[in-house]
């Protein structure tokens, strides 16, 4: 099998098809994990933003709880009768100062400094520390704890309840927190004027925001003077609602940690769909490839020549399509090769051999085929091979001679050795200027050209092949509205009696005088009409107005040429005898001249039906004699009544002894089987006298008369009647 054939290929067509499927799966995949990814984004941004909003609430909290704890701190130790004794005695006690509460004034105590005020707010006795603070006075505590004094002065002052709040001091943002120092039976008394106050103070130091940050579990809370305001922070202000100071912390993002948590099962649904779609995907790019791999298997087979195994008609066309849907000029050259004899080889030896015979011939021409080239049956016994490229003439040229050499040359088959030909026709053209069908009609019509002109041979397609084909045809139309249109006539030469030279019979010959384009006569156009088919139609115009002119002509005997190609048609005799009965002319006056053509092509068609006719009456006779075979068989086979010397031999008898001893030994032949004979061309008294000498019975020619017309038949019958 040619390359065209050769292993899988799955078609293109397919290929982008299962590509597009892939991508779309792919597409598929990727989208359903991005829209995952974007809804996991979409939900982590949404956790971390009310996240922010809840640290920013718990931060809030816990400096509330810090400011609380701070007053009930105070709280604790001024409501404390112990504490009235030492602070209210006439010496403030600053020992006892000392080591109940300065000693210890540390962050682990929840205060840092601590400090006894009197009735108007100055300072006693401070620490800070666990160092003493001499120069510790009211402005220290600054801001917010003058703010503090100011809204709760009378609270305080009646020991109503301890304050506290944020203010900024010398050390940075401190809580701080108030409270009168009165007996636990609440009401403080004996003392007048006098008071004592305990502040205590608690910086935001480093320490404590650490340990506020593990408390309410906020990550890294700082004071910081400025913030990022991308983040969250909180404004932290002293009782005047005056900004002390900023917190800002570390913002989880319990959102990325949801997602960072769930990730091995987002992953793994991931996979899972990723693994669907595949499956999917698998099962439709199986089935795809499978249909495809059918169509693929389809398409050979329906390429194929199932018997040569040789690429069909079809593909070769194809092949020849892709040639020229190719850029720029393709040089391409066709060799047709239709076999001669093949049928016969068919009919003779049967079908089985006529294969045996299709496959031989496969294989030999497959040996000659040119590199590149591809070869192809065209059907029944035809080949074709297709080349292209610089070279693609002279190859083609070569492989058509040994094509030819090795048909023409007894092939064997089995046990049988046939003999057979080919009709060879060769075209080549650039793609661009000559389509493929195109190229393969040059390549018929040359082949044809090839049969038309004796077979075993090769010819080139050129333009005048076209142009005689193109006369043909229209001589074909001419002749077809000529029937129609009553151009054509029939004229009637007289056939004498070779003793009396009596006018006994005519013969009716066609003639075309009202052609348009002028008179043709009938051996410019009878081949045409018979390989056309129009013979049909002109023949039985001929015989019936034959017919129908010489019916009135009692005595007179009339000859119809009948061709080859009219024996062919199986209706032919019933037609004649329906002419006869509707003309109303006898039979027995009629002679039907045959040539032998038909005769040898089917004799026993032709011998039926020759049988037939003479059953009606109707006469016949060999007409051409001495043109053809002329063999003295046929004359026996068939039952002629008469031969008619062809006037290429009868009118070369007074220069040529050969033609006369020809047509003295066929007359001899004929009397022996009881023939009549008739010669024909008839030109000069000499052959006159020597055809008569040699013993013909009827003399047909110009020396007696032209083809005439019916009126001057009608003239020359009575002129002769008359003399
Ligand atoms: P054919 O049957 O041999 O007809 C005789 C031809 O020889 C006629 O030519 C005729 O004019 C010509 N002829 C007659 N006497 C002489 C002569 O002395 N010298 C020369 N040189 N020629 C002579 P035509 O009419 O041109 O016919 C040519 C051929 O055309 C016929 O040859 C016949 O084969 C065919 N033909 C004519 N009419 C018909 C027809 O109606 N049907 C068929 N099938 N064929 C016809
Ligand atoms: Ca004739
Ligand atoms: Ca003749």
């Amino acid at each position: 099998m040619q390359k065209l054939f050769s292993g899988w290929r799955i078609e293109p067509k397919a290929r982008t098809l299962f590509g597009l499927v892939a991508l779309g799966c792919v597409g598929f995949i990727v989208a359903i994990i991005a829209l995952m990814y974007s809804s996991l984004a979409v939900v982590t941004d949404k956790a971390n933003e009310i996240y922010a909003v809840r640290s920013i609430e718990s931060v809030q909290g816990a400096i509330q709880t810090t400011i609380e704890r701070m007053t009930s701190q105070v709280e604790d130790n001024t409501l404390w009768d112990d504490a009235v004794a030492h602070l209210y005695a006439p010496k403030l006690d600053r020992k006892w100062v000392y080591s109940t509460w300065g000693a210890v004034a540390q962050d682990d105590y929840g205060y840092d400094g601590v400090y006894v005020l009197d009735e108007n707010f100055r300072v006693l006795e401070g620490y800070r520390n666990g160092q003493r603070q001499p120069d510790a006075d009211l402005a220290m505590f600054g801001n917010g704890f003058a703010s503090l004094i100011g809204l709760h002065g009378e609270a305080l002052r009646s020991g109503a309840h301890p304050v506290s709040g944020l203010t900024y001091m010398k050390d940075g943002v401190a809580i701080v927190g108030i409270s009168l120092v009165r007996p636990t039976k609440g009401v403080l008394t004996g003392h007048g004027a006098t008071k004592r106050y305990l502040v205590m103070t608690r910086h935001m130091s480093a320490a404590m925001l650490t340990d506020l940050s593990e408390t309410f579990r906020i990550d890294g809370i700082k004071l910081t003077p400025t913030t990022n305001s991308a983040e969250p922070y909180l404004r932290l202000v002293d009782a005047s609602n005056q900004e002390v100071g900023r917190l800002t912390w570390i913002l989880r993002q319990p959102g990325v940690e949801a997602v960072r948590a769930a990730s091995s099962h987002i992953q793994m649904i991931a996979w899972l769909i990723g693994g669907v779609v595949l499956l999917v995907f698998g099962i439709a790019g199986y089935s795809l490839f499978r249909l495809a791999k059918n169509e693929q298997v389809a398409r050979t087979f329906a390429l194929t020549d199932n018997l040569s195994g040789l690429p069909n008609r079809r593909a070769l066309f194809e092949r020849l399509q892709k040639f020229g849907a190719m850029r720029g000029p393709v040089h391409k050259c066709v060799v047709f090769i239709d076999l001669d004899g093949f049928k016969d080889v068919n009919d003779v030896y049967g079908h089985s051999t006529g294969d045996k015979l299709i496959m031989i011939v496969a294989a030999a021409l497959k040996e000659f085929l040119p590199k590149d080239g591809v070869l192809a049956r065209m059907g029944g016994d035809e080949f074709a091979m297709l080349l292209g490229g610089k070279h693609a003439d002279q190859d083609c040229q070569i492989f058509a001679e040994q094509a030819l050499a090795f048909l023409t040359k007894p092939i064997k088959i089995g046990e049988r050795t046939v003999q057979i030909g080919a009709s060879i026709g060769i075209a080549a053209g650039d793609l661009k200027t000559c389509r493929s069908q195109e190229l393969f009609r040059r390549a018929d019509m040359a082949m044809y050209h090839s049969k038309s002109t004796g077979k075993a041979r090769i010819t080139w397609y050129d333009g005048e092949l076209d142009a005689a084909r193109m006369r043909k045809q229209a001589l074909e139309t001419g002749m077809r509205n000529g029937l129609t249109r009553d151009e054509f006539d029939v004229v009637y030469q007289p056939i004498v009696d070779a003793r009396t030279q009596g006018v006994i019979a005519v013969e009716a010959l066609v003639r075309w005088p009202r052609r348009p384009e002028g008179e043709l006569f009938p051996d410019q156009f009878i081949s045409l009409a018979e390989s056309s088919g129009l013979i049909h139609p002109l023949g039985q115009f001929v015989l019936r107005k034959a017919c129908q002119d010489v019916l009135h002509m009692p005595g007179l005997r009339l000859s119809v040429n009948i061709s080859p190609a009219q024996f062919r048609d199986a209706e032919f005799e019933s037609k004649v005898a329906g002419i006869l009965a509707e003309t109303g002319f006898p039979a027995e006056r009629l002679e039907l001249e045959v040539t032998e053509g038909y005769l040898i092509e089917n004799p026993d068609r032709a011998i039926a039906a020759v049988g037939t006719l003479k059953a009606l009456g109707v006469s016949i006779a060999l007409d051409d004699f001495g043109t053809g075979y002329s063999s003295i068989g046929y004359l026996r086979r068939y039952n002629f009544d008469k031969i008619k010397i062809d006037k290429s031999l009868a009118g070369k008898v007074d220069r040529d002894p050969q033609a006369a001893a020809l047509v003295a030994g066929t007359v001899n032949i004929a009397n022996a089987l009881g023939l009549a004979v008739t010669a024909e061309g008839v030109e000069t008294e000499d052959h006159v006298r020597l055809l008569k000498l040699a013993g013909c019975h009827f003399l047909q020619g110009y020396y007696f008369s032209r083809p005439k017309s019916l009126a001057d038949l009608h003239n020359l019958l009575a002129a002769r009647a008359v003399a």
